[in-house]
């Protein structure tokens, strides 16, 4: 008999508090995510080029690393003009949809949009936050393997939402390929430039500027190894979102979910990568064996067989708990980037999650639906860092900034409070500029 396609991994004789537990998670979850020696190197290389020789460099890495020679960058330069004329030249069909997920995109945003707000003393002094949104927001497009228009969506709709003034995207084009619906996805999300540059070069022009491609304040948008080193080595300069691992899924099923509908929710998630992470954990020993058949029945009929089979032997797995106790203390100490409440009652567990990017609940929500229209933001914290961050959203292209203005009072009250503190600092400058306000 063959090896099944994806692993069995039953952890329900194991004590959650045991090292065992601990280490067999700690295997499924690994991954070879940091970029070597090499890489870095090499992403500081481009990011010295494009710093010192701008443009030029830019021309010569596209040529280089996309296929893609011209002589000046208004070759690769993308007006408002062209993504409102991609726009239009979409089958209608392609366009209502994009237009129908634009729509829900914002409208959900919409909601995430933080007001400033301010409070009076009785003193009447006003203290509070200013909410403002950043001036230049970049984005990058990933475009070397497969094209992303939802991306474009999930990006660029929270910056535009936010209040952002000037939204500039990069997405390499191998070979000079335009997608017409990364294009036209652009329009709906009102990018403002399209600069059809790629990998660490393109990070690096929008963070430091080039004679073509404005500097920017934060870059947002996920990318391969170069994309990702680029990112980081830029940091500082500029804002980046985050550094995003593979893709991840775990489900939680009761036994009461079409094994089919589960399997193929598992394989929507293998089907990004072959380091992509699809994991599916329940109590029910015989529903997972259903699942586990579903899986070998239906795999033969994938487009994208052949990297669903890597990554679910690579990094998917059945597991089998002991309880729904269990699957929470699974959950948490995931912390996935996406959670699938397959369960009659999601509600019921909802309290006990303490830690998931985006939590889809009950038998119909597929995840898929969230990845492209449901509303809520598809740019998910991964690898675990849902314990510490947030899905992209509003906030991400705004900052706050603090307001104080003391009364006459205010000032003579405080100033008594901040010149003890000052004086036992040494900082006498301190102390006499706030004594200065004491009203004897
Ligand atoms: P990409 O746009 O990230 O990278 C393409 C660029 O990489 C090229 O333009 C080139 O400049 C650079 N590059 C390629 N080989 C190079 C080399 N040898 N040296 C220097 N630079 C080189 O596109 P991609 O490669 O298709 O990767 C897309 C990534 O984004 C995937 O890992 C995918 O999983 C991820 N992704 C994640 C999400 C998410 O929401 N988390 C969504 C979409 C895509």
């Amino acid at each position: 008999m063959s090896e099944p396609p994806v692993e069995t991994v039953d952890i329900s004789r194991l004590s959650t508090e045991a090292a065992d537990f601990e280490s067999r998670l700690e295997a499924l979850l690994a991954w070879e995510g940091v970029s070597d020696a090499e890489v870095q190197a090499r992403v500081a290389e481009i990011i010295a080029a494009v710093r010192e020789r701008g443009d030029a460099a830019l021309i010569e890495y596209t040529g280089r690393f996309d296929r893609l020679k011209v002589t000046a960058m208004s070759e690769l330069t993308l007006g408002a003009a062209r993504l409102e004329q991609a726009f239009h030249g979409l089958p209608a069909e392609q366009r209502d949809a994009l237009a129908q997920a634009a729509e829900r995109i914002r409208l959900y945003h919409e909601r995430q949009k933080p007001a400033s707000w301010s409070y009076v003393e009785e003193d009447g002094s006003v203290l509070g936050q200013q909410v403002t949104p950043l001036d230049r927001a970049g984005i990058y497009v990933p475009g070397g393997k497969a094209a992303y228009p939802s991306s474009v969506l999930m990006n660029a709709i929270p910056a535009h939402v936010a209040g952002v003034r000037e939204i500039v995207m990069v997405v390499p084009t191998p070979d000079g390929v335009l997608n017409e619906l990364v294009l036209a996805a652009a329009h709906l999300a009102g990018v403002d430039h399209v600069f059809t540059i790629g990998g660490a070069q393109a990070v690096a022009a929008l963070a430091y500027g080039t004679e073509s491609v404005p500097r920017v304040d934060k870059i947002v948008g996920p990318g391969n190894i170069y994309v990702a080193t680029a990112k980081r080595a830029v940091f500082g300069q500029v804002g980046i979102d985050m550094i995003a691992g593979p893709s991840e899924i775990l489900v939680v099923s009761d036994g009461g979910t079409d094994p089919e509908w589960l399997a193929m929710d598992l394989f929507s998630q293998a089907e990004h990568d072959e380091d992509a992470q699809a994991l599916l954990v329940s109590w029910d020993a015989r529903h997972l064996a259903e699942v586990e058949a579903a899986i070998a029945r239906l795999l033969p009929t994938l487009e994208r067989e052949a990297i669903v089979r890597q990554s679910l032997a690579r990094r998917g797995a059945l597991i089998r708990c002991r309880d729904r106790a269990e699957a929470v203390t699974l959950i948490n100490r995931i912390a996935p980037e996406h959670l699938e409440l397959s369960l009659a009652d999601p509600h019921a567990l909802l309290p006990e999650v303490r830690h998931a990017g985006a939590i889809f609940m009950g038998r119909y929500t597929a995840e898929a639906l969230g990845d492209y229209c449901a509303g809520p933001n598809h740019v998910l914290p991964t690898s675990g860092t849902a314990r510490f961050s947030s899905p992209l959203g509003v906030y991400d292209f705004q900052k706050r900034s603090s307001l104080i203005h003391c009364s006459e009072a205010g000032a003579s009250a405080l100033g008594r409070v901040a010149s003890v503190l000052a004086r036992g600092e040494s900082l006498t400058a301190h102390a006499r500029s706030a004594e200065y306000r004491i009203k004897e």
